[in-house]
């Protein structure tokens, strides 16, 4: 019987992009946390900056916790809807300073400001568990690759963890999202795509390129 088109894109994927991948490049847990919320609609280089602008001054939870938010704020405008963040920064902040960061995504998207995807991130790179990132990249590019159906992010993710196994969800939630970046942009690349031969939404199999 012929392999299921999916499974021969997870191989193809897994093939090109071997390594594991990470956007947020920040090891301490606290401060990662941090970054994924400032990275809210925004690129990660931007949420970098305004986190290291941000811990430059105030390096802690328990020194952010107890900081102005209009100060929160100033620092971190460069990664743009401050006004919102930087409430939400400070009352997370504040909490883990008292409580720690909680150790599953469940807790963690109870607190104040942390969605679905930044508990996700948290709990893919940081606790090592299988989890969704379904991301702007992602459900754009998933979408076309035909694993989900849906434009919604709470669908997607949904929607990913009910067709495959638990234990690819942390890969291909980097993967997709990497692939989104290199070649499924907005206007996808697909003469350069790897994937441009099997993808049903190759421009290429269609010829509209
Ligand atoms: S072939 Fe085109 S549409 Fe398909 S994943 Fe690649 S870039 Fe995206």
């Amino acid at each position: 019987m012929d392999k299921p088109v999916n499974a021969i894109i997870v191989e193809k994927l897994r093939f090109f992009y071997p390594e594991r991948i990470r956007f947020i490049k920040e090891e301490d847990p606290y401060r990662f946390l941090i970054t994924v919320m400032l990275s809210a609609s925004t690129t990660d280089r931007q949420a970098e900056n305004a986190a290291s602008s941000l811990f430059s001054v105030y390096p802690d939870a328990k020194s952010v916790g107890e900081a102005e938010v209009s100060s929160i704020e100033s620092l971190i405008r460069s990664a743009g809807l401050s006004k919102t963040k930087a409430p939400r920064i400070k009352d997370v902040s504040r909490y883990i300073a008292s409580n720690g960061i909680p150790d599953n995504i469940e807790k963690l998207q109870a607190l104040p400001g942390i969605g679905e995807k930044t508990a996700a991130c948290y709990a893919l790179d940081i606790l090592g568990q299988d989890a969704v990132i379904a991301d702007t990249h992602f459900v754009r590019t998933s979408k076309r690759l035909g694993f989900i159906d849906t434009s919604d992010r709470i669908k997607a993710a949904r929607e990913i963890r009910e067709r495959f196994p638990e234990n690819e969800w942390g890969f291909l939630s980097m993967a997709v999202n990497k692939l989104g970046r290199d070649f499924c942009h907005p206007r996808p690349d697909c003469k350069q795509c790897f994937l441009s031969s099997i993808c049903p939404s190759s421009e290429v199999l269609s010829g509209e390129s």
